[in-house]
C-alpha cells in the first residue's frame, strides 16, 4: 500500500499527491510554493539564468556596495 510518508494516508492510484527524495506524500502534508527561476538576456541574446548560483538580481535592498569599493 502506498502510504502518505508524513500522515500515513493511503495514497490510491491516481491521486495526486508530491514525491519528494524518493518519498511519497499527499498534498495535505507538503506546502507547494512556486519557485521562480529567471534567465537573462542582454541585447536579445541569452547570457544566463538562475540555475546556475553565480547569476541573481540584486535587489536594491541587499545591494552592499559602496562608492569607493573599485578604486
Ligand atoms: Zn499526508
Amino acid at each position: 500500500m502506498r502510504k502518505c510518508f508524513n500522515c500515513s494516508k493511503e495514497l490510491l492510484p491516481e491521486t495526486k499527491h508530491i514525491e519528494l527524495n524518493d518519498e511519497v506524500y499527499c498534498i495535505d502534508c507538503v506546502e507547494v510554493k512556486p519557485f521562480t527561476e529567471y534567465q537573462f538576456y542582454v541585447s536579445g541574446e541569452w547570457r544566463g539564468d538562475t540555475y546556475d548560483g553565480d547569476n541573481k538580481v540584486v535587489e536594491d535592498y541587499e545591494d552592499e556596495y559602496e562608492v569607493g569599493d573599485d578604486v
